[in-house]
């Protein structure tokens, strides 16, 4: 069984010319999204990772298996007026125009390693404010895991550029 195929590619979605990538086909194949969840995390196993950061909404789903897998305790990361208690936000650029995600400020101890979780990485956009809200808190990004990379948007080579390692597991160009 290739990953790949149990991702579900629906054209034209959400508008004209782009193809979406829908992790919703992997994730109720259950030998498929184990298999995800392991192959994510290993580098990690037996290593001490504190936190995994997830972004809104794929990044929750991922990224609490991939928590529970390490040990490790799950902050989530929202867009902008979604989380209760004291926050920091970041500004981030989408295709067109800008837009806001958050933590909560106490989320995140100084020092804590941090492993942050998406379903896709494109542009990258998203991401990288994922890691500054993360460092702003004192926490060290130890790498970011995504199931899909979209390469020829470039957002893996950019968190590379950021020093952050990237794992992701299947690439559709
Ligand atoms: P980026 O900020 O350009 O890297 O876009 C990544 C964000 O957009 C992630 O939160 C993804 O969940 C979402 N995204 C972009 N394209 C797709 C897609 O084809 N399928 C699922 N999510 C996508």
């Amino acid at each position: 069984m290739q990953l790949a195929d149990a991702i579900r590619t629906i054209p034209d979605h959400p508008k004209p010319g782009i193809m979406f990538r829908d992790i919703t086909t992997l994730l109720g194949d259950a030998r498929a999204f184990r298999r995800a969840v392991d192959e994510l995390v290993q580098p990690w196993a037996g290593s001490k990772i504190d936190k995994v950061a997830g972004i809104e909404a794929r990044g929750f789903i991922v990224g609490g298996a991939v928590a529970h897998q390490l040990s490790a305790g799950f902050v989530p990361i929202r867009k902008k007026g979604k989380l209760p208690h004291d926050t920091v936000s970041v500004a981030y650029s989408l295709e067109y125009g800008l837009d806001e995600i958050e933590i909560h400020r106490d989320a995140i101890a100084p020092g804590e390693k941090v492993i942050l979780v998406d379903d896709l990485i494109a542009t990258g956009g998203t991401a990288l404010g994922a890691v500054e809200l993360i460092r702003r808190l004192g926490g060290e990004v130890v790498a970011a895991c995504f199931i899909i990379d979209l390469p020829d948007l470039g957002g893996a080579a950019r968190l590379g550029d950021a020093g952050v390692p990237v794992r992701t597991l299947v690439s559709f160009s």
